[in-house]
């Protein structure tokens, strides 16, 4: 065999694979929850005035003025708050502080399949913590197996089931816990609540938020994590120096100073969630309760490949995630009202009803 000059760890790795981005255009994108509504107007002003003289100069290392921003909505200050380069950046930072091959880490499953890529890029040990079926409640021995962890990684509301864990049972496990609480909140704007003032209130837990999904904003990357300032100023040496650019720095100032674009966008998702659950259980299919702008839902035959199949014919992608606990269902993005309608229509054809 050639030699390889990979580390180990990085032969041994599959590699995520992100949710395909078709560059066909008229189907139905329903696959990686990108929101269906269009970013802040005042984004697209921003962008408007923007002038390209001024890509000469690096952009302010620490992103400082839209920290200020993130620090004013959460009653916190500047030193909690770091900016990344899309939340996976501040992940990778996470994973490179916190995780080695002598300090093993803890994750849901199922649950965002890149955090164990980037364990295993660290040659860290992964804990998987399987969810109870059908409900994907939180282990009742969570906090016996994670006893020798340094971090442990919460997605809530959590994906790919949308499910929301109770707040009082994630605020008993950052207390308890001795090692690094990671909340990861991407889709919290979608949820009736969320876990924010725990990064404010104990000294072992980030919550990370990313612009993607509530903000539309997917295609400039930008996402941002909350903690103690010790914490903070620690992930601020494993950052690239400048992680994000002028204009993602612009962007996200600009869309975070229209939080009512955001708040509208989150209650149509969230009507279009009702209506497509709704429709769903209707027909048959299991729909686990989401407090995402997603849904993961079993067709009647339990057959989650299959139905992703056939909306692919149809010009429908959706997300099919293969294995034991997530093979009977698929998972999909809230779209537009037509949007949603035409998906209904389909799975009526697909399975009557
Ligand atoms: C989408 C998503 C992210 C990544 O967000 P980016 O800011 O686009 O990198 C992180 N965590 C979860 C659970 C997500 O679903």
């Amino acid at each position: 065999m050639k030699k390889s000059y990979f580390r180990p760890e990085i032969d041994a790795m599959a590699g995520y694979v992100p949710g395909e981005q078709p560059v066909m255009e008229n189907l139905i994108k329903l696959n990686t929850n990108e929101n269906p509504y269009p970013p802040s107007e005042k984004v697209a002003q921003a962008l408007r005035g923007f002038s390209a003289e001024t890509l000469r100069r690096y952009p302010d290392p620490m992103a400082n003025r839209l920290r200020d921003a993130v620090a004013a909505r959460f009653g916190a200050h500047r030193d909690n708050v770091i900016i990344g380069n899309g939340s996976d950046d501040l992940l990778t930072m996470i994973f490179r502080a916190f995780t080695s091959p002598k300090l093993p880490m803890a994750m849901l499953y199922p649950s965002y399949s890149l955090y164990a890529e980037l364990a295993a890029m660290q040659g860290a040990r992964v804990v998987q913590l399987p969810l109870e079926k059908r409900t994907f409640s939180l282990p009742c021995d969570l906090l016996e197996r994670v006893k020798n962890c340094n971090l442990l990684m919460l997605t809530r509301p959590n994906a790919p089931t949308g499910t929301l864990f109770p707040r009082a049972a994630v605020e008993k496990i950052c207390a308890s816990f001795d090692g690094i609480v990671v909340i990861d909140e991407a889709y919290a704007d979608f949820a009736p609540d969320n876990c924010m003032d725990l990064a404010l209130k104990y000294a072992n837990v980030i919550v990370m938020r990313t612009f993607s999904k509530s903000f539309s904003l997917a295609g400039v990357r930008l996402g941002y994590a909350v903690a103690d300032e010790t914490l903070i100023a620690g992930l601020m040496k494993l950052k690239d120096s400048y992680n994000v650019d002028r204009l993602a720095q612009l962007v996200g100032e600009a869309a975070f100073a229209d939080v009512e674009t955001l708040e509208r966008h989150c209650r149509d998702v969230c009507e279009g969630r009702a209506f497509l659950s709704g429709g769903l259980k209707k027909m048959g299919f299991f729909v686990a309760d989401s407090a995402a702008n997603f849904l993961f839902a079993a067709p009647p035959d339990g057959d989650g490949k299959r139905c992703f199949e056939e909306l692919r014919r149809r010009a429908v992608i959706v997300r099919y995630f293969p294995g034991e606990a997530t093979g009977e269902y698929v998972r999909i993005t809230v779209g537009t009202a037509g949007e949603n309608r035409k998906l209904l229509d389909f799975l009526h054809e697909i399975y009557g009803g």
